[in-house]
């Protein structure tokens, strides 16, 4: 049924030892599998993780179902989301939690009715295994990255604004948790710092607008936002009260509205966190689990096994070798005006 040279990234032996070869389909095999989103202001949702892990179910067991949702930031959305699912009768869910402490509730739920979970992206105690990128590395990558690029303008103290992501979103506290250790060891200051409630791009607007006129803008050499959205928040927010030239501002997800504001100068870094490898792991591991296996990780976090993979910072510099090279975009995709 199954031509193993079609089996893809999967044939690498990402999974169990047990059972079947590696990412191979059994003979008819056919799980359920759910797959639960949180949100989709960020881009990355809608236009990467969902497909790339439909396409990677798709590949390595082609009778497989997935059956999809996207919470919309709203945690009660995600448990009747979850419920559904399990009232479905899937065989393993695959969860991006909106908030980490609900989320336990919906492991909870779907473990004690014998259906295994993988975390995605971001971590849920309880879970059987969790993929996603080493966060606090993020973190540090965002800070380290704008603080190397302020210095070699030869920028080496001043006053950094800080917006971060979501307070109910783990990822979100490892992200500031990182950048706080290389900005706190530095000759930089931080002199306004904000949680951004859902990680909403407006919410994010709105606080730095009035930041513009409690700071002294004049000394604010840098604007450490957590992700693209935020950044977007920011740079819209900097541009409409005036200010000129901006400071340069960091993000995350190399969002192609990200990466076409670093090309435009608007922008000064993101971090890229391939998501093909992510969703891929996710979906091996998924198919493991319901197969009654376990799957392959490489650590453990918070008693979970799981498997972290490596962020990269983008600047103007390396936007061709980075998400380019990767083929996360073409030059195509990029140099398409907005
Ligand atoms: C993800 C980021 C994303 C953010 C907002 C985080 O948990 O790791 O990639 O930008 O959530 O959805």
């Amino acid at each position: 049924t199954n031509d193993p040279a079609e089996t893809g990234p999967a044939a690498d032996g990402e999974t169990s030892t047990e059972g079947d070869a590696a990412g191979q389909a059994g003979e008819g095999e056919s799980f359920a599998i759910a797959l639960l989103l949180p949100e989709s202001k960020t881009t990355r949702y809608e236009a990467f993780d969902r497909p790339l892990f439909e396409a990677a179910i798709a590949e390595q067991c082609p009778e497989c179902t997935v059956i999809y949702s996207n919470a919309d930031q709203d945690p009660a959305q995600q448990q009747e989301q979850a419920e559904s699912a399990l009232a479905q009768g899937i065989d393993v869910m695959v969860l991006d939690v909106v908030d980490a402490t609900a989320g336990e509730a919906i492991v909870n739920n779907a473990k004690g009715q014998g259906v295994p979970v993988v975390a995605y992206d971001r971590l849920v105690a309880g879970a059987d295994y969790y993929v996603s990128f080493d966060n606090a590395a993020v973190g540090e990558l965002q800070a380290q990255t704008l603080l190397d690029m302020l210095e070699a303008e030869g920028t080496t103290s001043g006053d950094l604004v800080m917006i971060n992501g979501s307070p109910t979103d783990g990822n979100a506290a490892l992200f500031k948790e990182g950048a706080h250790g290389v900005f706190d060891a530095s000759e930089f200051n931080i002199v306004a710092e904000f949680d951004t409630p859902d990680w909403s791009p407006d919410a994010a607007q709105q606080w730095m607008e009035g930041q513009l006129s409690a700071l002294d803008m004049d000394s604010v050499v840098g604007v450490y936002a957590a992700n693209d959205g935020t950044a977007g928040g920011a740079v819209t927010a900097m541009k409409g009260g005036g200010i000129e030239p901006l400071p340069p501002v960091t993000g995350q997800d190399a969002e192609l509205a990200g990466i076409q504001r670093i090309v435009a100068g608007d922008q000064a870094l993101t971090i890229y966190k391939a998501i093909v490898p992510e969703a891929e792991d996710a979906a091996t591991a998924a198919l493991a689990l319901a197969r009654g296996e376990t799957p392959e990780s490489s650590t453990e976090l918070e008693g979970v096994p799981s498997t972290l993979l490596d962020p990269v910072a983008v600047t103007a510099d390396n936007i061709m070798d980075t998400v380019v090279a990767d083929g996360f975009y073409t030059v195509e995709d990029i140099c398409t005006a907005e």
